[in-house]
């Protein structure tokens, strides 16, 4: 997060507030004050109906008429009536005027006219404008959001030459490699240019909160030595219908002013979550996107505008932006390592001063599913401990303090990852590793981790095949074993089986249904190719019994694939239990350790 934003944000959010105390500060007066004027008319005091008061008056039954100068209502006093009565009156002149009449023809009413209240006089008359006026400063209000009220006055987007390079950035060296383009791009567009290389106009990183995201957007501008504007998708969400676009249109505009430069969305799933039908806010979010898509599609690559969006759910995004021209390519930012954690804590120890027995590797080794945020925040938090402890210098049982204090507040989000659940991926992942890597057909492993991934616990990488054409029904049945490796490793080690296999049988069952139903691989069903998805009738057309035989080939397909992988499981439990072992011990393993382990 961006400093000056923030202030930005507290200006927006003052100015909200104060709207909101002059709003209600309204509404009260005017409650008063109507309170005040009709308090007689509120009271349990009876009403009398103007035509019923004319009738009385007529047939002599009115003693006393107390009005006020300017007012409508009137205090009637009736004869023989204890309590005295209101009326409102709504010609007062012409009342006045019926009365006198009535006294000369011998009526015996006494009128008594009061002077003005001037402050009932006054705030009634407020109280008539008042709609007129909170209708007024919502108007002036809604142009200068607009910024029509201030020419040229950008306050939605915050523009920083950043001072940040990639030696801020610890680890992630793949995801600064496939940057040193872009950075290359700003530099020079007209190198780029004249080759007639496209450079990507849009790159979409995706990764958790406090992976580091923005600091490497604002890395690559500080490399290039170009502006940095950011924004937060949030912020596009408005009250107001149409300021989002007007926004994302400003947005763009300033941009094209200042390039070369980098444009920061930040959470843009906020505005770019997939649109449906439906009114409201949805409708609004979908003007703010179609502005987005408007505006991506709007520049050429000569702009020297590179926009970076982050996102934690990249699923989430309406498929129009991810299409070639806008954010076509993707940067998974994943949790660091234990190396990366090390060289992130490395970064944030700099100017901080450390005892002795401090030793940032141990610390690493201890922070499994931290976030480089996690990490900077515990450093800090340490340096905070040892202050108040008065401590020389941060000891080794201040940063291990600050590492509790921050896991609570991780606990409580729920993102520590528990040991029982760490032996859980550990085998998991071990599973696929191993079974795979008996199966002739399966590709080697690449790597092995129980880091986690989204929502995954953990990962196996494989190495990917030169290009084939072609695969074959042993391969898609041995396929099928691999990804059932990871329930099957759970079942056998832990006796127990958890969600964390959903994503792999979801998989493998879709493979089961192809081979079945697009690739004519069933003895008993032979070459025939259904499409239920797009035609579900197609089905219906068969029969049910031939429904039925499809469904029963996929679970013999799956079931046969769950067997197999366990019985590899059994027979190669010595080498499960040593990757297992290892990626509990080091969280990632590489192909060649892999290699090692099970020779
Ligand atoms: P995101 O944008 O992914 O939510 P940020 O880039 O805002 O995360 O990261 C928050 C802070 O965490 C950074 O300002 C930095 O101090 C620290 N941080 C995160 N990742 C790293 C990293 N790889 N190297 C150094 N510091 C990091
Ligand atoms: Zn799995």
């Amino acid at each position: 997060m961006e400093e000056k934003q923030k202030n930005n944000n507290k200006n927006d959010k003052k100015q909200y507030i104060l709207l909101a105390i002059i709003v209600i500060l309204m509404i009260a007066l005017a409650i008063g004050i109507y309170f005040l004027t009709n308090k007689s008319a509120n009271s349990e005091e009876k009403e009398i109906a103007y035509t019923e008061l004319i009738k009385e008056i007529n047939e002599g039954n009115i003693e006393k008429i107390e009005m006020t100068v300017g007012s409508t209502t009137a205090k009637v006093k009736v004869k023989n009536v204890e309590e005295e009565k209101t009326a409102i009156i709504p010609s007062t002149q012409a009342f006045i005027e019926f009365v006198q009449q009535q006294k000369l023809d011998g009526n015996n009413i006494e009128l008594i006219q009061n002077p003005t209240n001037v402050f009932v006089s006054i705030s009634s008359t407020l109280f008539s404008l008042l709609p007129t006026l909170l209708l007024v400063v919502l108007i002036i209000l809604f142009f200068k959001m607009q910024g029509l009220g201030d020419k040229g006055k950008v306050y939605d987007s915050e523009t920083t030459k950043s001072k940040i390079t990639f030696n801020d950035v610890a680890g992630l060296e793949e995801e600064k490699h496939e940057m040193i383009e872009i950075v290359d791009f700003l530099k020079n567009p007209q190198r780029f240019n004249e080759m007639g290389a496209k450079i990507p106009k849009g790159v979409l990183l995706c990764g958790q909160p406090g992976t580091g995201k923005t600091l490497i957007a604002k890395a690559i501008a500080g490399e290039a030595k170009v502006p940095f504007i950011s924004m937060s998708g949030s912020e596009f969400i408005e009250m107001f219908a149409g300021l989002g676009a007007s926004r994302v249109r400003k947005l763009f505009e300033k941009a094209k002013k200042i390039s070369p430069c980098i444009i920061f969305i930040d959470e843009i799933d906020a505005i770019g979550s997939r649109r449906n039908s439906s009114g409201g806010a949805e409708s609004e979010n979908n003007q703010t996107l179609n502005q987005l898509l408007v505006e991506m599609d709007g520049f050429d690559t000569d702009e020297t505008i590179i926009v970076l969006a982050a996102t934690n759910r990249p699923e989430m995004l309406d498929k129009a932006l991810l299409r070639p021209g806008r954010f076509d390519r993707r940067i998974t930012i994943g949790l660091p390592d234990m190396k990366g954690r090390e060289a992130i804590l490395n970064i944030h120890a700099k100017g901080k001063k450390f005892n002795n027995d401090v030793n940032l590797k141990s610390i690493a080794e201890d922070t499994a599913g931290f976030t480089g945020a996690d990490l900077a925040n515990i450093l800090n938090e340490a340096a905070i401990i040892a202050t108040i402890n008065e401590h020389e210098a941060i000891t080794n049982k201040d940063i291990e303090d600050a590492v509790k204090k921050v896991t609570v507040g991780l606990e409580k989000q729920s993102r520590v990852i528990s040991e029982k659940d760490k032996k859980l991926t550990a085998y998991h992942e071990a599973g696929h590793a191993i079974v795979s890597s008996m199966l002739e057909t399966q590709k080697a492993v690449k790597e092995v981790s129980i880091i986690p991934r989204g929502v995954a616990g953990g990962y196996t990488m494989y190495k990917s095949d030169e290009d084939k054409y072609y695969i074959s029904k042993t391969e898609m049945e041995e396929k099928l074993v691999a990804l059932l490796g990871g329930r099957a490793a759970e079942k056998i080690v832990l006796n127990d089986i958890s969600t964390g296999a959903s994503n792999d049988i979801e998989v493998a069952t879709n493979i089961a249904k192809d081979m079945i139903t697009k690739y004519g691989m069933s003895e008993t069903l032979g070459p025939i190719s259904i499409n239920t998805e797009q035609d579900p009738y197609e089905l219906q057309l068969l029969g049910d019994k031939f429904g039925d035989a499809i469904g029963a080939e996929v679970k013999i397909l799956l079931d046969n694939a769950y067997m197999v992988a366990q019985k590899l499981i059994i027979e190669n439990r010595e080498k499960l239990d040593k990757v297992a072992g290892a990626l509990l011990q080091k969280e990632i393993i590489s192909a060649e350790e892999f290699q090692d382990l099970i020779r």
